[in-house]
């Protein structure tokens, strides 16, 4: 059969998202890790007095509006700020900028697929460096495999740990490319990397608007780093890759912190509590700074149990690989949601 397509391309598999059902639907939906609760009040208030003016011209560029309210917010120089269209973008970006044959994407797994989908679109190859049970952070294997762009998502995706400042710190030392803290959870979580970014000319720290600030459908994201590193992902980045809406929805979310951190203090008081509920079932779970949980059912019939939930109008995220196929990710819902939860796994376990 003729194909059209680079031989990279067919040999992919492509980024599978969680399942997405219509508004409509009375579903309770805990398998794509976004915010039980509406964004802020003054976000929808801005949207809500958007004019069509606002939308004649194209957008700033650099997203100006935006890169100040996340300066004034994180006490960072604006030019230490590269906004994308969510921080996938981002991550796209680095990759594009820096890596090629020879030069290749580094991270520990299980973690975010999309670093492996984002490599494969590239003349590049990823290594994967498998973590242990524990999750401990493979730190003499990363450095060894020295990449051009390693990744490490902490909070990590699906497993919800926190890697220690000090072993990314190590990490950024030893290495001679960029190391890249993906900080999707940070806003569920007890500390931040962020400081490393100072430290080291090579660290990026990547955030998003799509988990904390209840805005995955508003597509922002934004990466921190000296304007050194950014200059050269500037050059790869699309233009205009923030639209209007977005720069100016975004801004008035980043300036409304409280709010954020209320929202969040609300996702783990109820995450200690699905903890508890799902430990009484009998379910194992690792100790997650996230807005989910990893966890595995006691006989290990994880996938059973997502069909089943998912019959129930109950949608969760199972992962069909190796090392998680007898585990489920389990978004935090509200306390409502992680009720009827439970009422249905008593069920199924
Ligand atoms: C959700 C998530 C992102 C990306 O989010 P965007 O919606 O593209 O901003 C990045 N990294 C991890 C680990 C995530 O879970």
């Amino acid at each position: 059969m003729t194909t059209y397509f680079r031989p990279n391309i067919d040999a992919m598999t492509g980024y599978v998202p969680g399942e997405q059902p219509k508004f409509d639907t009375p579903i309770i939906k805990l398998n794509t890790n976004e915010n039980p609760y509406p964004p802020s009040p003054a976000a929808i208030a801005v949207l809500q007095q958007l004019s069509g003016e606002s939308l004649r011209r194209y957008p700033d560029p650099y997203a100006n509006e935006f890169r100040q309210a996340v300066s004034a917010a994180l006490d960072i120089p604006m030019d230490w700020v590269i906004v994308g269209n969510g921080s996938d973008d981002v991550l796209n970006v680095i990759i594009r900028a820096c890596a090629e044959p020879n030069r290749n994407v580094v991270y520990p797994a299980p973690t975010y697929v999309l670093y492996r989908t984002l490599t494969e679109l590239q003349p590049a190859a990823t290594i994967e460096i498998p973590y242990g049970d524990d999750y401990q952070l493979p730190i003499a294997e990363l450095i060894a495999a020295n990449g051009a762009v390693t990744f490490i998502a902490s909070p990590n995706s699906p497993s919800g740990h926190v890697v220690p400042i000090d072993a990314l710190r190590q990490l950024a030392a030893a290495l001679t490319g960029v190391l890249v803290v993906d900080e999707a959870y940070v806003d569920f979580a007890e500390e931040t990397a962020l400081n490393l970014v100072k430290e080291f000319n090579n660290v990026i720290v990547t955030r998003t608007l799509s988990k904390g600030y209840s805005l995955a459908g508003l597509r922002l994201g934004f990466g921190i780093a000296n304007p050194t590193l950014l200059s050269g992902l500037f050059k790869v980045k699309d233009s205009y890759n923030i639209d209007a809406i977005a720069c100016l929805v975004g801004a008035a979310a980043m300036r409304d912190q409280d709010y954020k951190n209320l929202c969040a203090a609300k996702v783990k008081a109820s995450r200690a509590q699905l903890a508890i509920d799902l430990k009484q079932l009998g379910f194992h779970l690792w100790d997650s700074q996230t807005n989910f949980l990893l966890a595995q059912p006691p006989k290990s019939n994880a996938e059973q149990i997502y069909l089943s939930l998912k019959e129930r109008g109950i949608l969760v995220r199972y992962f069909n690989q190796a090392d998680l196929s007898d585990k489920l990710r389990i978004t935090v819902g509200t306390d409502e949601q992680n009720q009827s939860l439970i009422e249905a796994l008593l069920h199924l376990v």
